[in-house]
């Protein structure tokens, strides 16, 4: 159930171990993907499904990406750039990541996808018949019932098809929030994503993204609390007038502002949240359906890629057994929750929230974030846990590095009194 990165993902894994992968998609065009920028996890993922970097550039799919700067408002910046020893033995990281043109890289993945023998039905899921906590069928808008021994749902954050059916437990970080993107043609980029923040003073933070996706085309994207968003809405701002009043602030962006914009910027409206239990005897759920973690982390692709790969594996494995055994089930579901839960949290306490950020200065929280960030995907990629003692090990980390940064969280809050702390509960 859904045809982006996660569906066509597990559809290409499964197909490639000799499955027959029927994959119901309403929006064959992929319109307006976003992702643009990638965690240094993401070669290796996409080198899985036949996309290797080289490729990628050579095509003029992907840019590198070898570092991320965080800039300020008033121009100072800091560049967070992987350190020379991952690259060598035994971590052996490719220091080297990539932006991505979605469009581009969606339409490469669609072409694996057909040459995989896939079938794609253009429609969308509108019913899932179960029997308890199996699932039967689904049944399409256009009326076809569609039978089957196994179900991915990887219908993205405003679908979570089978997190709704199942109620599973949610949990939820910061506001609700809203990005505005869109594309500018520039005569020469740069070679990192920059994240243009004010980063001082008491206020949730907002915060502009600048992804070079071509050599002379950068994605720019606004992403702001929903509230904001909506008061100058009420001020009846268009939402063009709101991102080029926000872009006009950034003396690295106001130059993009000469001349009106075209078309109105895109839009889309989010929440981070991590589902849990997200895989039952014969179902599992992957991408954003399972976990929506927030865009600054760069961590959307690598959860989805990620996913769609542990969750056909189980499918592959199982196969020829009526269920997905509950310990590894339930392993697939902790691993999904805690990394959402560890990225989403982290990112809301040290750089969103404004305690940590005014204590230890915005350039000390980035590293104070990244660190650990980066680190836990390094040790993901080859830990690789999949059984009960590495998820377990895995998992306990996780919720270590959690609760230890809550607590400076917690701590700095305490030590800044006066502060509003967040937006919402
Ligand atoms: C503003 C923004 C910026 C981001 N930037 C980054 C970034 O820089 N780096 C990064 O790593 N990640 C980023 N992300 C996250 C990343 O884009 C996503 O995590 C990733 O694309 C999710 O892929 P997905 O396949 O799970 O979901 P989607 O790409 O949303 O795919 C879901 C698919 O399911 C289909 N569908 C929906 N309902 C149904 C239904 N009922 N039946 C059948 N199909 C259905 C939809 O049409 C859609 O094609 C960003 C996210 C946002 C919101």
């Amino acid at each position: 159930m859904g045809g982006g990165l996660a569906g066509m993902t597990a559809a290409i894994h499964l197909a490639a171990a000799g499955l027959r992968v029927l994959c119901v998609e309403p929006d064959s065009l992929n319109r307006d993907p976003v992702g643009e920028s990638l965690d240094w996890s993401d070669p290796d993922l996409l080198k899985t499904l036949g996309l290797q970097i080289d490729y990628l550039i050579e095509q003029g799919i992907a840019t590198f990406k070898r570092h991320a700067v965080l800039k300020l408002r008033d121009g100072s910046e800091r560049h967070y750039i992987p350190r020379e020893w991952l690259g060598k033995p035994p971590y052996n990281v490719d220091l080297r990541t990539l932006h991505v043109d979605r469009g581009e890289l969606n339409q490469a993945l669609r072409q694996i996808f057909h040459s995989k023998g896939i079938r794609l039905a253009n429609d969308r899921v509108v019913h899932v018949e179960t029997a308890g906590r199996m699932v039967k069928a689904v049944v399409t808008g256009e009326g076809e019932r569609i039978a089957s021994r196994w179900f991915i749902d990887a219908s993205g954050s405003g679908s979570t098809l089978l997190p709704r059916i199942f109620e599973l437990p949610v949990y939820e970080y910061g506001p609700h929030k809203v990005a505005i993107w869109d594309y500018f043609t520039v005569p020469e980029s740069i070679e990192g994503t920059t994240l243009h923040a004010d980063g001082a003073g008491p206020l949730y933070m907002e915060w502009v993204w600048q992804i070079p996706i071509h050599p002379n085309t950068i994605s720019v994207g606004y992403v702001a609390p929903g509230d904001a968003i909506k008061e100058k809405r009420q001020q009846e701002l268009s939402v063009q007038q709101i991102f080029e009043a926000k872009l006009k602030h950034l003396p690295a962006l106001h130059g993009l502002l000469y001349g009106p914009l075209k078309e109105p910027p895109r839009t889309t409206s989010f929440r981070c949240r991590a589902f849990a239990k997200t895989a039952g005897p014969n179902w599992l759920v992957a991408g954003e359906a399972a976990a929506m973690v927030d865009p600054m982390t760069s961590n959307g692709v690598t959860a989805a890629l990620r996913h769609a790969a542990e969750a056909s594996r189980l499918i592959i494995r199982y196969k020829d057994r009526k269920a997905i055994p509950r310990p590894m089930a339930a392993m697939y579901s902790q691993r999904i929750v805690s990394l959402a839960k560890f990225f989403n949290s982290s990112i809301e306490n040290i750089l969103y929230d404004a305690p940590v950020r005014n204590r230890i200065g915005p350039f000390n929280a980035g590293d104070l974030y990244t660190i650990p960030a980066w680190s836990i995907n390094v040790v993901y990629s080859r830990l690789r846990p999949q059984g009960f003692i590495k998820t377990s090990l895995f998992c306990l980390l996780l919720a270590t590095l959690r609760f230890s940064l809550g607590a400076f969280h917690w701590l700095c809050s305490r030590l800044q009194p006066s502060l509003p702390t967040r937006a919402t509960a």
